[in-house]
């Protein structure tokens, strides 16, 4: 027989120490990138792990990325912000996909058939699951700069994913809203 100890009830549970977020945010982005790599160039995401990480980041800032061969890759926890656009990152999740710059050097819709099959595949699973939230390619989220409200080709900062996003979700069936 024991004393019930009343202090014992009012100790929280232990949990183990979490690196992230357990609960999921409040996703409003679903957001496309590239690599910006030349097409055909293998890369695979413990390459940019490491990357990322070498560049002081705590993780590879995507969530998803997809290579050549239409392979799948998890990056950083959905449910922790990743770091890929610049006052964007809170709310949104990232996927990339590698290649992005033609045999010129400059960029060009480099995805192949593989990639194009799982980009829709993440894109469709995303939109399912989020379905408050709009789907733009990086490029697509520069400043307004002329305020005309919209983002036109002499305002991106960057061309990353260097297709254009939101036409091509419509072509597949999505909507990007
Ligand atoms: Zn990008």
């Amino acid at each position: 027989m024991g004393v019930a100890n009343p202090r014992r009830q009012q100790t929280p549970a232990q949990r183990p120490p979490q690196p992230y977020a357990l609960t999921m945010r409040n996703i409003t982005l679903i957001a496309v990138h590239c690599t910006a790599t030349l097409a055909g160039r293998p890369f695979n995401v413990s390459a940019i792990r490491n990357m990322h990480i070498a560049q002081g980041w705590s993780d590879i800032g995507y969530h998803k990325l997809i290579g050549l061969d239409g392979e799948i890759w998890d990056g950083r926890p959905e449910a922790a912000a990743g770091a890929h656009i610049k006052g964007h990152n809170a709310e949104s999740l990232a996927v990339c996909y590698v290649g992005g710059i033609g045999a010129d050097g400059r960029p060009a819709d480099t995805r192949t058939p593989a990639q194009l099959v799982a980009l829709k595949f993440v894109l469709q699973d995303w939109s399912c699951r989020f379905p408050d939230a709009i789907i733009r390619g990086h490029r697509d989220m520069s400043p307004d700069r002329n305020r005309d409200g919209r983002v036109t080709r002499d305002e991106w900062l960057k061309d990353c994913p260097c297709f254009d996003v939101r036409d091509w979700c419509r072509s597949v069936g999505i909507d990007p809203r």
